[in-house]
């Protein structure tokens, strides 16, 4: 754990993958066992999944919602990922990095790209790969959620969502989950000790050499 007792900034971390790859179950314990990290909850035109709560999941809305918003500046990001808009409201994450939260973003590479130019060094960038083509198929088929047509559209666009990987700061592999997610940790515990998010630090040092 770093060290709480020092102010510091707090960090947006962003977990991208292909659809499969792990990274939902990965994003809710991450939330479950870390109390200084929140979920960024999405808007999205999308129709609920069962059993997806409006507000926890997503914030589901209308088109015509989310395009006044858009008009509005009110999205840190926004894309249309299988026909549907996905967006970050600016305005709940702005008010957790004001008290020194981290925010965790479930999103893809083009919301990454928008998020990087928004809030730059902010920003912990994470891609989650599954270990093979056969797994990424066996784990979306058991989902069992979504049409066999669905299914395979995910994975068709698995291939153009891996080619991103080089444009995030870390890559996790997904093969066992308690290793992965022992990663998982690992890296936000040593981001969040950085010297540059650290900005009680110098106040601190004053302290210990001050005669
Ligand atoms: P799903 O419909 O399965 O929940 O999500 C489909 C895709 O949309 C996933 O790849 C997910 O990461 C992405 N997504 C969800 N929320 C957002 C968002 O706010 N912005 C962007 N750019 N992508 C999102």
């Amino acid at each position: 754990m770093s060290n709480e007792k020092i102010k510091r900034r707090g960090l947006l971390l962003v977990l991208s993958s292909p659809s499969g790859a792990g990274k939902s179950t990965l994003s809710r314990s991450l939330l479950e066992k870390d109390d200084n990290i929140s979920m960024s909850v999405s808007m999205t035109t999308r129709e609920p999944r069962p059993g997806e709560v409006d507000g926890v999941h997503y914030n589901f809305t209308s088109q015509d919602e989310f395009d006044a918003l858009v008009a509005a500046d009110g999205f840190l990001e926004y894309a249309t990922v299988f026909e549907n808009s996905y967006g970050t409201p600016a305005e709940p994450v702005e008010a957790a990095l004001r008290n020194g939260k981290d925010v965790l973003f479930d999103i893809d590479w083009q919301g990454t790209q928008q998020l990087n130019q928004r809030v730059g060094a902010d920003l912990v960038r994470i891609f989650i790969l599954p270990p093979s083509k056969e797994e990424l198929l066996n784990r979306l088929k058991s989902r069992a959620q979504d049409s066999d047509e669905v299914v395979a559209k995910r994975m068709a666009k698995a291939n153009s969502e891996i080619s991103h990987w080089a444009e995030y700061d870390y890559v996790i592999i997904n093969d066992d989950l308690k290793a992965a997610e022992a990663e998982l940790f690992t890296i936000l515990n040593a981001e969040r000790m950085k010297r540059a998010r650290q900005s009680g630090l110098s106040d601190f040092v004053s302290g210990l050499i001050k005669d």
